[in-house]
């Protein structure tokens, strides 16, 4: 299973799709992409291989945006299938999320969202942790990168995660704990990956973020990481790989 990101001004599609053949080695069984262009999120997943999404893809969606997400799926939480693979919606439409790990306590708080009303289209735990989020953004009217460290605080388990909310085209949210999670910095773009292959050739500098924290991605700015527990600034340690 894996994750890759980006944002910044190249079209995310061919960065995207040529990471998850990189990490195809991790093993998976399902495979998604979002793409966004700052007014349209364009989503397409499919159980099978990486081939499969690109053929499914280039049929049927538009490959436009310079921000996306694509997810290889182990599956945990759900048969392997068209509509458990990720990425996730929340229910409002505006959060797309990708994940690998677990959500132990989900059933719990599954319950509490549909007792508020919330459905689920999908089996998974990551649909539930996305609507978490959701709900907390909502109920204590803070920002996404503020929701994600509340919903996250709430929860058992293990993630790597990448989201980006659809009123805020120049972010991608991300958090580690126990799943790996890399980042690189390039020059007026970032790439998120399980590791630093999918982005090896376009930037040699990355921050491996450590378990329990995360780091909210700015397109043209900065990545800043924190402490999910304690909100605390940490200063990465940006590493130089090696050819
Ligand atoms: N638990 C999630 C699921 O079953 C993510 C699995 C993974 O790591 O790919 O959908």
């Amino acid at each position: 299973c894996g994750i890759v990101g980006y944002i910044g001004k190249k079209e995310a599609y061919p960065i995207i799709l040529n990471g998850l053949k990189r990490l195809e080695y991790r093993g998976y069984d399902s495979a998604g992409i979002a793409l966004f262009d700052g007014s349209d999120i364009q989503l397409c997943k499919t159980q099978g291989k990486v081939a499969d999404l690109e053929a499914k893809a280039e049929k049927n969606i538009s490959l436009k945006g310079s921000l996306g997400i694509g997810h290889t799926r182990w599956a945990t939480h759900g048969v392997p299938n068209d509509i458990n693979s990720h990425p996730h919606y929340s229910n409002s439409g505006d959060l797309v999320i990708i994940h690998n790990g677990i959500i132990e306590n989900y059933a719990s708080i599954k319950k509490e969202l549909i007792n508020r009303g919330y459905t689920f289209t999908s089996d998974t735990d990551t649909e539930v942790l996305v609507n978490l989020i959701e709900e907390v953004k909502k109920q204590e009217n803070v920002k996404l990168g503020k929701a994600v460290q509340i919903a996250l605080n709430q929860v058992v388990g293990a993630y790597a995660i990448a989201l980006f909310d659809k009123n805020k085209p120049d972010e991608i949210v991300v958090a580690k704990l126990g799943s790996p999670l890399a980042i690189g910095i390039g020059d007026d773009e970032f790439f998120v990956a399980s590791d630093a292959s999918p982005f090896i050739e376009f930037t040699k500098n990355a921050i491996y973020l450590e378990d329990q924290e995360m780091a909210i991605i700015r397109r043209d700015r900065d990545v800043k990481v924190r402490k999910i527990k304690d909100d605390k600034l940490v200063t990465p340690y940006v590493q130089e790989l090696q050819l």
